[in-house]
């Protein structure tokens, strides 16, 4: 079992917290990954599988357990059943954003708005990753996964992944446990083969973020160049010289709410419907038809409300910060809740709290955290 001195978690997570953990293994091959795995389980002891620590607040204490550290490299490229596309099978410690230089060199298209997103590709399907408009289930083809129930090494489905906005079966959301507790081994992506030429974007979203008009077309490479302009213009793209980029990204999810309650906030605030279930199928047996249908009942879309302006405008601006902490809002993102150096996950935890509670107070709703919480409370 390749065992190595545990590091601190504070030095492996963005946010830059954590404790140091009892045990430690790095993996670097599917195998070692699959054989820690079922010698950790086998003792009942709590782990953690980590990947480039980008969505997590691990708490300040020691991790009484042992940290998985995922390191399995390398992209195989397959041909894909669909004409005009290529599957890339890559393994869970590839880190993301080479993935997506990659593709974008081959002229592969699908994932390149997602450039600059940190992070290993085996967490990608964890929480759906997305960004201005794209998102990790249009791509996903397939995972090889292990659950933990079973030690057992099998292939699922995106469809059998649960993926949602920032979800999954696999997440373990802040109070909850995750639906299923299987950690990656290999993630499928299927991308168009649309070469080096320029073509119009059709996502709506994208163009806005990148100010280009309908119909303008634009290479691949020239996506990703934008975005990752776009991103660290925000602080979005981890960089040592940035403190802004000492965080888990968004630290609070856009809320999902019911239509009547989005009504009850400000008009200004920027809000998108989320599509509602289709309506379930009204089966009427052929014996019983008297040639009369029910009108279909009307389903009222819930509203993805903005968190960021809800932040702003509960009176935390930008750069924010309680007094002696040593955490801060992101001076460039409202969203983004930084460590300026040394803080606590504690202290953390606090700002995080306070920012909830203004909101909560202003608006009526609390905003839930985006990141894996270990070993803290908010
Ligand atoms: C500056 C910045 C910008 C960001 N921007 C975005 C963005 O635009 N969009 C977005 O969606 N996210 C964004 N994020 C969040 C983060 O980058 C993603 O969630 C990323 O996928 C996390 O990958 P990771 O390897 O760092 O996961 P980690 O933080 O190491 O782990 C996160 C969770 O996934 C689990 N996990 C890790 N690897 C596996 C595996 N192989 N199998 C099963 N479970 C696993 C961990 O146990 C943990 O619960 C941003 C973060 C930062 C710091």
């Amino acid at each position: 079992m390749p065992d190595v001195t545990p590091i601190p978690l504070a030095q492996l997570t963005t946010l830059r917290t954590g404790g140091t953990p009892e045990r430690m293994i790095d993996a670097s091959t599917t195998d070692e990954l699959v054989d820690a795995l079922r010698d950790v389980w086998s003792g009942g002891d709590p782990w953690l599988v980590l990947g480039g620590g980008s969505n997590l607040l691990v708490g300040d204490g020691p991790f009484e357990g042992t940290v998985v550290r995922v390191l399995t490299q390398g992209i195989e490229r397959m041909p894909s059943p669909r004409p005009g596309f290529t599957r890339l099978k890559v393994q869970a410690g590839h880190e993301w954003d080479a993935l997506v230089a990659y593709a974008v060199s081959e002229g592969l298209a699908g994932i390149e708005a997602m450039s600059g997103i940190p992070g290993t590709v085996g967490a990608a399907p964890v929480q759906n990753i997305g960004a201005y408009g794209q998102e990790l289930i249009q791509t996903l083809v397939e995972v090889e996964l292990i659950d933990e129930s079973t030690g057992d090494v099998s292939i699922a489905s995106a469809a059998d992944l649960g993926l949602g906005f920032r979800t999954s079966a696999l997440k373990h959301h802040y109070g909850s446990v995750p639906a299923r507790r299987a950690v990656i081994l290999t993630v499928t992506l299927e991308l168009a083969e649309v070469g080096h030429t320029e073509r119009p974007i059709a996502g709506e979203q994208l163009r806005t973020a990148l100010g280009l008009q309908p119909g303008e077309a634009v290479s691949v490479a020239w996506i990703r160049e934008h975005v990752l302009a776009t991103r660290r213009g925000k602080g979005m793209v981890l960089d040592a010289q940035d403190a802004d980029t000492n965080s888990a990204g968004s630290f609070f999810q856009n809320a999902i709410v019911s239509a009547s309650f989005a009504r009850t906030l400000p008009p200004e605030c920027p809000r998108w419907p989320v599509s509602p279930d289709l309506d379930p199928v009204l089966v009427i047996p052929l014996a019983a038809f008297d040639g009369y249908v029910p009108p279909r009942e009307s389903v009222e879309s819930d509203v993805k409300v903005s968190a960021g302006w809800l932040i702003e405008h509960s009176g935390v601006r930008k750069g924010f910060k309680l007094p002696r902490s040593r955490a801060a809002l992101s001076s460039k993102h409202a969203l983004a809740v930084t460590n300026r150096g040394h803080a606590t996950a504690a202290e953390i935890a606090e700002l995080a709290r306070f920012i909830q509670g203004r909101v909560q107070s202003e608006f009526g709703l609390i905003l839930q955290p985006e990141p894996v919480l270990v070993n803290v409370e908010l």
